[in-house]
């Protein structure tokens, strides 16, 4: 493999080989997956509404057109439905599921340099919202499950392949509704899903991040009490405003407890090139200044590396119910965002709030701001993560892989809360663009893949698939 550091994104496209791969297979990879890519996202599935059903219809033509029968186009309520495709070996073996949603985050078309659900294709990459998120998987995954069934199926097991609906809302008819009403259909020993993959080249060394867990949800409310009366009267006490204000003060500077553990482990032994500053990183009586002096010589991966080593308080909203300026308010409420690490719950976080006002002169109550989500996350390694690394040393021979979680939410969590069994991975890799040029078009402007990385995407789900089949 040959990178040209100072080409641009679609030049260096070309000049990267995937090792082991015949040219002309990429070519026709990269035809069909980009083909495919630019067809989903003509068809606009901003969530909501979604109507994602047009997808799973779509997906079932597309497989039947290439003789691969047999998928099912399932989910309520009628338009939020999803496809899988069974593919039997008939011998035994384990079972692997390739995952993606059908569903995209909305797009406002003045702000974009092109059209935004054109599918455009151009400069070497395929434009468009989903494009990242997560068409491009969609494709990806499709065109890999019908090269092994045009193949003849795996050698082994089973393989599915499954399009969902409504990933960025709340999964109503789509991963949640499968889960829970056909696991014969979805339930497999392994998952592939969307998130990871993205790769970081630090000191010489280019680093693959798998994430086997999510990070779960917390969000409250804390509700300030106070005394009503006329602001040109000074409350003694009383005043809520202040009394939030001495709250706010409160959470921001109460130390939270450090938890350092696997889901950091080896981004910090990998990425961090300092020896003298890993080891500071992964003592808790030295984490907390060490992750201040990474975010000193670099901010990014500081950002991947703090949300793992525990929950944080985020406060971001503050309003009061105070009707003029010369009114105190009754009540002032306080939003803060909280994200819980996998394996840690709600009560946790109660209690740290209580930690953190103890003391603090305010009357106040807590409630929660929508469903608190708990993270969940797979073990690792196991055979489906030496199946990823196995195929990435053999396609990008001098990259690395390293185990993480992801601070979102992804349809994984369904499947480890509904299936404690099963191992379930967020692996999407690129070959070209790093994580620092991708990353930054989920959910924005002038979403696009490179098609080099699409077709890669294609290549590597579908060598892991005959690995763990075989
Ligand atoms: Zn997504």
């Amino acid at each position: 493999m040959t990178i040209v550091a100072c080409a641009s994104a679609e030049q260096r496209g070309s000049f990267v080989d995937i090792a082991g791969i015949d040219p002309a297979v990429v070519a026709e990879v990269e035809r069909e997956t980009s083909e495919l890519l630019s067809a989903l996202i003509r068809i606009d599935t901003s969530n909501p509404p979604g109507d994602e059903t047009r997808v799973a219809e779509f997906m079932a033509a597309w497989f039947a057109e290439r003789g691969v029968t047999g998928g099912q186009i399932v989910g309520e309520p009628e338009d939020r439905r999803s496809f899988v495709l069974r593919l039997e070996s008939g011998k035994p073996g384990p079972s692997l599921l390739l995952l993606a949603h059908e569903d995209v985050v909305p797009a406002n078309a003045p702000d974009w340099q092109v059209p935004p659900f054109s599918g455009l294709i151009k400069d070497g990459y395929v434009w468009g919202r989903g494009a990242v998120d997560i068409k491009n998987l969609v494709a990806a995954h499709a065109v890999a499950a019908a090269r092994i069934a045009q193949a003849g199926g795996p050698a082994a097991g089973t393989l599915v392949y499954a399009c969902t609906a409504d990933e960025e809302e709340g999964s109503v008819g789509g991963a949640r509704w499968l889960v829970n009403n056909r696991p014969d259909l979805i339930k497999t020993d392994y998952v592939i899903n969307e998130g990871g993959g993205h790769f970081l080249e630090r000191a010489g060394r280019r680093v693959y991040i798998l994430e086997s867990g999510e990070k779960g949800t917390a969000q409250f409310r804390l509700i300030i009490k106070g005394e009503a009366g006329h602001a040109s009267v000074p409350l003694r006490s009383g005043n809520a405003v202040v009394a939030a204000a001495r709250v706010i003060d409160a959470l921001a500077s109460h130390e939270l407890p450090l938890v350092i553990d696997g889901s950091s482990e080896e981004l910090v032994q990998s990425l961090v090139d300092s020896p003298a500053l890993r080891e500071r990183l992964r003592d808790p009586r030295t984490a907390r200044a060490a992750l201040h002096d990474l975010a000193r010589r670099d901010v990014l991966l500081a950002d991947m590396i703090e949300p793992l080593y525990g929950f944080a308080f985020s406060p971001t909203i503050i309003t009061s119910n105070s009707v003029a300026v010369n009114v105190f308010p009754t009540r002032v409420e306080l939003s803060v965002d909280c994200r819980m690490i996998a394996g840690h719950d709600e009560q946790e976080v109660l209690t740290e709030v209580r930690t953190a006002l103890d003391g603090v002169e305010a009357d106040w109550d807590l409630e929660w701001v929508g469903p608190v989500t708990r993270g969940n996350f797979s073990p690792y390694p196991t055979p489906l993560s030496e199946a990823i690394r196995d195929t990435l040393e053999r396609f990008v021979p001098e990259a690395q892989l390293a185990n993480s979680h992801s601070v979102g939410f992804t349809d994984s969590n369904w499947f480890r809360a509904a299936y404690p069994d099963v191992i379930a991975y967020n692996f999407a890799p690129h070959l070209v663009e790093t994580y620092e040029e991708v990353t930054p078009r989920y959910h924005n402007v002038d979403e696009r893949i490179l098609i080099r990385d699409l077709a890669f995407q294609s290549l590597f789900a579908e060598a892991v698939a005959r690995k763990v089949l075989a």
